[in-house]
């Protein structure tokens, strides 16, 4: 057996041969094809201003680089992204033509980070997509039997000045030739039209989907979206439309609200009244009981694709409870920089998920973390950093890449434990994004952007003599869409002129202003996110939860308030002090062009 011994997997099917032929030899030669990657990537790029000023002298060897490049982030390289966007064509990352900037759910003052790609890499990441099927087919075979029931969209896109389209990296590969003219493949056959992925308005792309989804329910065998997230808004969605949807279904008329017209054409063909299916939908449906709706309509899935590791963990006890706790496939790892690699044992349980960096994605080097010894970064005299055949199992590394987009030495901001190797390539569980405070979906809020925004709004309560004394947050996902909760203890000089309702609810809103885009565009855009909740606890709340962090063994001297809860007793006992709650009334501005 290739990939995989376990006793649950399948022989190879000659179909796959090659491809898991392929992750074997990978995986075997790690540290050589590391090499190979980087001598790539810097001889195509030997003439960028970039490497120039690094001095490499043409040289393409691992020394010569990791003591003469810096390691690097996002805000380092901004000015060099500023001119490609501004249109300076000259080879200033990457020797190669900026095809499109990728544009990061990771924010850089408070809009998307935009990472400059080129054609090539489009081919890289179709290659790790070809993987996938190989190594799923080892534990669940005959795929090709039926279809994927999969929730996917684009989004809005935007140009830069210089007419570069800016746009995240799935709504590129969707609107891709390689996705749109693909060759036929028995086992990549989805459910949803071509026509309801590629509708940049959510609404009509989702209920196309989910319409879709219900027509060919028997021969549903995987349902996905890219994060569990998403997955949920769709059961959510099925939950407040699935009237309307039987009705189309029982009559074989789209509903009005579907005006795209290359959806309309696409649905005459598909949609024929059935009223039978109609009806068992009803049933379904009507009741208040929702628990294993998944396998209730599409009765022969058998499994869930879709990511539930990191900040999707929390969406866990919800698939279980919709999916009666079918098995949560979590297949690959990957992100606007570079696609890194896939889980090869895409069955075990999330708690366990390893993903295997396919070594001929990027050169990938690994800064120790340990909070208690960090490692000098100096721009001045670059650190060795440890290389990817070399990690050690047990330890915690921050992720730095190397592409051949021409980023170098590029701090991705993952933090990730070693597991164990496939052969010699390591195994990585993800333990989390470094700064990120609060996330439902694709948006992320750091610390500092969640001080600025209790900071704006509390604005506001200056007129009242109040000020915000503490404050933490919950990232409440217990209904669909979740959403953020503010914990505020107030400080109200005058009784008699304590802010009303109405204020604690325009500081909501204010709060919401001040978040970054990716948060904006998911309250505005895609309904990913609910309106944001301040909740008022009584006074001496926080001044509890010290005496209960210090009981259980916290520091007195250095104690502080944590500025996000997920601890259940910390968020119950916060929650039985609530005073009031207040909702925000709007959503927040968002457009798809950036803020100057
Ligand atoms: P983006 O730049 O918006 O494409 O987001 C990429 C980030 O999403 C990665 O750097 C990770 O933090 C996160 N991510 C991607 N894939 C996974 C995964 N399989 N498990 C956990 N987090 C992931």
């Amino acid at each position: 057996m290739a990939v995989d011994s376990s006793p649950q997997a399948q022989p190879v099917n000659e179909r796959f041969g090659k491809t898991i032929d392929f992750i074997e030899y990978m995986t075997k030669n790690t540290d050589p094809q590391q090499q190979k990657v980087l001598a790539e990537i810097l001889a195509q790029n030997a003439d960028t201003e970039y490497l120039q000023r690094c001095n490499l002298g043409g040289a393409t060897d691992r020394d010569t680089f990791k003591s003469r490049v810096p390691v690097v982030t996002y805000e380092d390289l901004k000015a060099e992204i500023e001119r490609i966007a501004n249109g300076d064509r000259s080879p200033i990352l990457c020797s190669y033509p900026i095809s499109e900037f990728l544009t990061s759910s990771g924010t850089s003052a408070g809009e998307r980070k935009l990472m400059p790609t080129i054609k090539e890499e489009m081919v890289r990441r179709q290659l790790l997509y070809s993987l996938l099927m190989a190594v799923m087919n080892l534990y669940v075979p005959d795929l090709d039997k039926g279809k994927g029931l999969y929730f996917l969209f684009i989004k809005a896109e935007t140009t830069t000045p210089s007419g570069l389209v800016a746009r995240p990296v799935l709504t590129s590969y969707y609107k891709s030739e390689q996705f749109k003219n693909r060759p036929f493949d028995p086992y990549n056959v989805y459910t949803s039209p071509d026509e309801a992925i590629l509708c940049v308005d959510s609404f009509q792309s989702m209920y196309t989907q989910m319409l879709c989804g219900l027509l060919m329910r028997e021969q549903v065998l995987r349902v996905g979206a890219v994060f569990a997230s998403g997955l949920l808004r769709a059961i959510k969605f099925l939950q407040l439309n699935w009237k309307q949807l039987a009705h189309d279904i029982s009559t074989g008329i789209l509903n009005p609200k579907i005006t795209d017209s290359a959806i309309q054409d696409r649905m005459a063909n598909i949609l024929k009244p059935n009223p039978n299916l109609a009806h068992f939908i009803i049933n379904e449906c009507e009741g208040e009981n929702w628990e294993r709706i998944i396998p209730r309509i599409w009765p022969n899935t058998k499994y869930l694709d879709v990511i539930v590791t990191g900040a999707m963990a929390q969406y866990i006890p919800l698939l279980d409870f919709y999916s009666g706790g079918l098995p949560q496939a979590c297949t690959m790892y990957a992100s606007s920089e570079c696609y890194f690699g896939l889980n090869l044992k895409p069955m075990t349980k999330p708690s366990e998920v390893s993903y295997t960096i396919m070594p001929n994605m990027g050169y990938f080097e690994f800064i120790p973390h340990d909070p208690a010894k960090p490692v000098e970064l100096s721009r001045n005299s670059p650190p060795r950093l440890v290389d990817l055949a070399d990690v050690e199992v047990g330890k915690e590394y921050e992720l730095v890449v190397s592409t051949y987009s021409g980023l170098c030495r590029y701090r991705v901001g993952d933090v990730l434990r070693v597991t164990g190797f496939h052969n010699s390539a390591p195994q990585f569980k993800f333990i989390r994004r470094k700064n990120v405070l609060l996330s439902i979906d694709s948006d992320k809020t750091d610390e500092l952007e969640l001080q600025k925004a209790v900071e704006n709004a509390s604005t506001l309560l200056r007129e009242f003599d109040t000020a915000v004394v503490e404050f933490t947050s919950y990232g409440d996902t217990t209904s669909i869409p979740g959403h953020y909760v503010i914990y505020w203890e107030l400080l109200v000089k005058d009784e008699s002129n304590a802010p009303g309702a109405d204020v604690l609810a325009k500081c909501c809103h204010v709060m919401e202003e001040s978040l970054n885009s990716v948060y904006r565009q998911c309250r505005v855009a895609d309904n990913s996110v609910g309106p944001l909740e301040i909740r008022v606890v009584r006074n001496g709340t926080f001044e509890e939860l010290m005496d209960y962090a210090i009981s259980r063994g916290a520091s007195i001297n250095q104690y502080k308030a944590p500025r996000c809860v997920s601890y259940t007793p910390i968020v119950e006992l916060l929650d039985s002090r609530v005073l009031s709650a207040h909702f925000s009334p709007a959503p927040p501005q968002w457009t798809p062009e950036r803020r100057v």
